[in-house]
């Protein structure tokens, strides 16, 4: 970073000089170089900062004298000079000099104030991403197309392709008004009617732009998803909406992500959970089976004697999470096959197995119920 300018030489003044004249100094430049007076000018902000934190100081009788002693290196808490924000009462500043407040067009978009003072932010943009549940699981980037409202590229946003400098506010782009009350000289200040507080006047109007200096335009924007993102959120991407008026910051780009539902695999935060169907006589006997997994599938034992409900749990197998680390578990449940259609001879089977069988056979150990087991799923 370039070294700090002396405030005095900012301003253009001796050290000697006077209150009256810093303020009279200050106020002559700051119209001059104020970034809504000079349109496109990417220095303007920088030198405005500048002279406003030079008057700061050098307005403030303790500030100044701490200045004078110490030069830039001002120790903290010294003299009340301002410490690590210089630009903390930079607004207010502005505000004791060209009255209560600008109009919504004037010099308040500048500051992107607060209340009643309207900022010219651009506004925000919003788009849609649609993913497949399995697309979501691994980080993906994805190209969306959003129409933005931009400034106008033949005239830079000034609306006319020849500008004059407007009168009425010598370019400010606000005129003050001085009138006497009851209170004594009353000061207020208004976005210049001539010019809108553009400050300038159009002449040859854009053809582009027609006189607007903004147009739409279709961008495309190549959007970052996260492993693991979940339907419903959004992204933001901070300053891809409209642009903003007149050196206003753009506004945000809202990227809205809706994650399509799977046949296979049901998304219960982290975790997946897979509907595993057997018959009857698998779930009996035992049986080696597979199940989908987010790539491929996994192979899976069904231990004989299983019950409807039964849970497998193959651990790590489910999304990935979230900007953490890790995955969530695939759980696996179990949902047992009767027959709907037997044959004679598969009803006479089943007929002498059940006079076979017993109490015994059926006993579980007293284990979970069917609804206790499905419960454990989704925790
Ligand atoms: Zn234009
Ligand atoms: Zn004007």
């Amino acid at each position: 970073m370039a070294s700090k300018r002396d405030y005095y030489e900012v301003l253009g003044l001796s050290r000697e000089a006077s209150e009256t004249e810093i303020k009279k100094a200050y106020r002559r430049l700051a119209r001059e170089h104020h970034p809504d007076a000079n349109p496109g000018d990417t220095g303007a902000e920088d030198r405005f900062k500048e002279l406003t934190e030079a008057y700061e100081v050098l307005s403030n009788t303790q500030a100044r004298q701490a200045y004078d002693t110490y030069g830039h290196q001002v120790p903290r808490g010294a003299g009340g000079a301002p410490g690590g924000d210089p630009f903390g009462g930079f607004q207010d500043i502005f505000e004791t000099f060209f009255g209560d407040r600008f109009g919504e067009s004037g010099f308040g978009s500048f500051f992107g104030g607060t209340g009643a003072r309207t900022p010219s932010r651009g506004g925000d943009a919003e788009v849609e991403i649609e993913l497949a549940l399995r697309e979501a699981a691994s980080e993906t980037e994805r190209e969306v197309k959003v129409q933005i409202v931009k400034d106008c590229s033949v005239c830079s946003g000034a609306g006319g392709t020849e500008t004059r400098q407007c009168d009425t506010c010598g370019g400010a782009g606000a005129v003050r008004t001085v009138r006497q009350s009851l209170l004594g000289q009353m000061v207020s200040t208004q976005a210049c009617p001539t010019c809108s507080g553009r400050g300038r006047i159009i002449v040859v109007e854009c053809e582009n732009c027609r006189g607007s200096g903004r147009v739409a335009e279709v961008v495309t924007r190549r959007i970052q998803l996260p492993a693991g993102i979940e339907d419903g959120m959004s992204l933001r991407v901070t300053g891809g909406g409209h642009a903003g008026e007149r050196g206003a910051p753009a506004g945000d780009l809202y990227v809205r992500v809706k994650v399509k539902e799977d046949a296979e695999l049901m998304r219960d935060g982290d975790d997946l959970i897979h509907r595993m169907r057997v018959n009857f006589v698998e779930a009996a006997l035992g049986a080696e089976t597979e199940v989908p997994a987010l790539d491929g599938s996994r192979a899976v034992r069904i231990e004989p004697g299983t019950q409807p409900g039964a849970t497998l749990t193959l651990r790590g197998e489910g999304m990935p999470r979230l900007r953490r680390r890790g995955r969530g578990d695939l759980k696996v449940v179990v949902d047992v096959m009767v027959p709907t259609r037997l044959s004679g001879e598969q009803q006479e089977l089943l007929r002498r197995f059940e006079e076979i069988s017993g109490e015994e056979t059926y006993n579980n150990g007293g284990g979970e119920s069917f609804f206790d087991r499905l419960r454990s799923v989704f925790r």
